[in-house]
């Protein structure tokens, strides 16, 4: 069965979409720990990021720091933490998050539910600092 990342990879399930190529999709975290929450995926459906292959793994990296570095001039922060989880979703992403605080990163404490309005906001802040 395909994860749920991949169906919205396949435009089963809507997301807030950042940026997307052939091979990589960036869009906003549902339930953020902080504003501007974005998820960076492969398209190729693997599980745990260290069994990509060195050319995806490399890749998703590179348009990884591309959205990284312009996060902040839309969600203003200190600076952009990266996590790797994956415990809930078998589906290789890496979790960027604007961070003002340690807490900002803190995926123990609840998550955010931030509403359609909202997220819908912020993803077009990052889509417009995009370069
Ligand atoms: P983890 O697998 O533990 O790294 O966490 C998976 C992340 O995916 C969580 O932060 C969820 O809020 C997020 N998530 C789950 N489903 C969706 C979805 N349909 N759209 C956006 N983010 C999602």
């Amino acid at each position: 069965m395909p994860t749920i990342f991949t169906r919205i990879i396949n435009g089963e399930i809507p997301c807030h979409k950042i940026a997307e190529n052939d091979q990589f999709l960036a869009f906003l975290d549902i339930n953020p720990v902080a504003e501007g929450h974005t998820l960076v995926i492969p398209k190729k459906e693997v599980d745990y990021l260290f069994n990509l292959d060195d050319e995806t793994y490399t890749g998703l990296m590179l348009f990884a720091k591309r959205i990284a570095k312009a996060l902040p001039a839309a969600v203003p922060c200190l600076r952009v933490g990266v996590t790797v989880i994956g415990l809930e979703v078998p589906h290789t992403h890496v979790h960027l998050v604007p961070l003002n605080s340690m807490q900002d990163i803190n995926f123990s404490k609840p998550k955010l539910n931030p509403g359609q309005e909202a997220l819908i906001t912020v993803a077009e802040k990052i889509r417009k600092v995009l370069v």
